[in-house]
């Protein structure tokens, strides 16, 4: 059985609790034990590790990837990509993510309706390098919604499935879990940007939310729900959405709804994009119009302030910030953490909670997935440098020592010693 020991390194559990220095023994997929330092695992033959003080952690998990979404400059420019080009490009961005530290990503949405389901089976068969992988189906989406970059004369496509009306989001649905997709993805609101449905603006019906919520209920798949409107966040939660992309336009009853089903709902606000439309170059898209940024200057502002009132009721806010486009561009995904940390005032233990136990929860790996725990998967990085005392470390992949995943060395550490622990 292969057995690898990490000595001497410090660890963060994923938990929240302070680090600890201490020694971390794998075998096979799980991780075995875990004792202080000092307290020397009998390990027998095992490979081992020094970490000389590096930190021990769990994987992060990506809650809103886009492996699909290959950073283009437009969204026109991703509808123009023939699948078999796409279909590498999507193994090579969540390739990418691995390389980034991310061991688990669950999409938020593929642009082509097979890219990441095929992806995620190859990575599942092992004949693709890649992180854990949860399949979502295109953003189903109503005429003139966001991802509906049609003109009249003029055929377009993008990441959108444009369907209106109850009956075509049913059979939508219906085809996505047909091909084999984990998450159906609807988009209720607008967004900023979408002239014909602006963020704060609820595009789809009652009846069109709950078709696609009833076919997710009967073949046990979950429904994400692109809702940045206070109304959208309500009508996703009346009809049993779990996945909540950004609530950043959540109102007081949206957010006492949101608290009512803590223990069912995920909320990811990507902070992320918003942020890097607003302090990042646009390449090829030129300077932003004074009214857009102003707008979404006040949602980035309304959006963090959501999100505090939603960690301090014990809803699960989770990382993940739509990266994907090339103003903000996959791998730069740990930036998030981040984000919470300035934006939100969370400490970097709870950021990296939020990525990590939350992470194998969103991943629907409860109890196994997310934390350094004995019995627990042996997703793990080894990290140079301690990012309690600077979370920014975590987005340099020349730190991440060592990556992890189902207890295989991704990236192996330099010049490991084999031996008699
Ligand atoms: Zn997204």
């Amino acid at each position: 059985m292969n057995r690898v020991l990490f000595r001497d390194v410090s660890i963060i559990d994923g938990a929240g609790r302070p680090a600890f220095p201490g020694e971390v023994l794998v075998e096979g997929n799980r991780i075995a034990a875990i004792a202080p330092r000092g307290t020397a695992l009998a390990a027998g033959e095992a490979e081992i590790v020094e970490g000389r003080g590096a930190t021990l952690m769990p994987g992060l998990c990506e809650p809103h990837a886009h492996p699909s979404f290959v950073n283009t400059e437009t969204m026109e420019a991703l509808g123009a990509i023939p699948p078999e080009e796409h279909t590498l490009l999507t193994a090579k961005f969540a390739l990418q993510l691995l390389d980034a530290g991310f061991t688990s990503i669950h999409s938020a949405a593929s642009a082509k309706p097979r890219l990441d389901l095929v992806v995620r089976n190859a990575i599942n068969a092992g004949d693709l390098p890649g992180p854990r992988m949860l399949a979502a189906s295109p953003e189903m989406t109503v005429t003139g919604g966001l991802g509906d970059v049609r003109l009249h004369h003029l055929h377009r496509d993008t990441f959108g499935y444009v369907c209106d009306g109850e009956e075509e989001f049913r059979r939508a649905a219906r085809l996505f879990v047909r091909e084999g997709v984990d998450t159906l993805k609807i988009n209720p609101s607008g967004d900023e940007g979408v002239a014909s449905a602006r963020a704060w603006q609820t595009v789809m019906t009652d009846a069109e939310v709950a078709a696609v919520c009833a076919v997710a209920r009967t073949r046990e798949k979950r429904v994400a729900a692109h809702a940045r409107s206070a109304e959208a966040v309500k009508m996703s939660l009346r009809h049993g959405v779990e996945i909540v992309y950004h609530a950043t336009l959540a109102d007081e009853e949206a957010l006492d709804m949101l608290e009512a089903a803590k223990d069912r709902v995920f909320v990811c606000p990507t902070l992320g994009i918003t942020w890097a439309a607003l302090n990042l170059p646009r390449p090829g898209r030129g300077p932003m119009p004074a009214g857009t940024r102003a707008t979404l200057e006040r949602e980035l502002e309304q959006g963090a302030a959501n999100m505090r009132s939603l960690l301090k009721r014990g809803v699960r806010v989770m990382p993940g910030g739509d990266y994907g486009f090339a103003f903000n561009p996959i791998p730069e995904n740990a930036r998030d953490l981040q984000h919470f940390v300035e934006l939100l005032g969370m400490t970097p233990l709870q950021a990296i909670a939020s990525a990590t136990k939350w992470g194998g929860e969103i991943m629907q790996r409860p109890g196994e997935l997310g934390l350094v725990r004995e019995g627990w998967l042996a997703d793990l990085l080894l990290v140079d440098g301690d990012p309690v005392t600077d979370i920014r470390i975590l987005r340099d992949r020349a730190r991440l020592r060592a990556i992890m995943k189902d207890g295989r060395f991704h990236k192996r550490p330099p010049s490991p010693g084999i031996g008699p622990a």
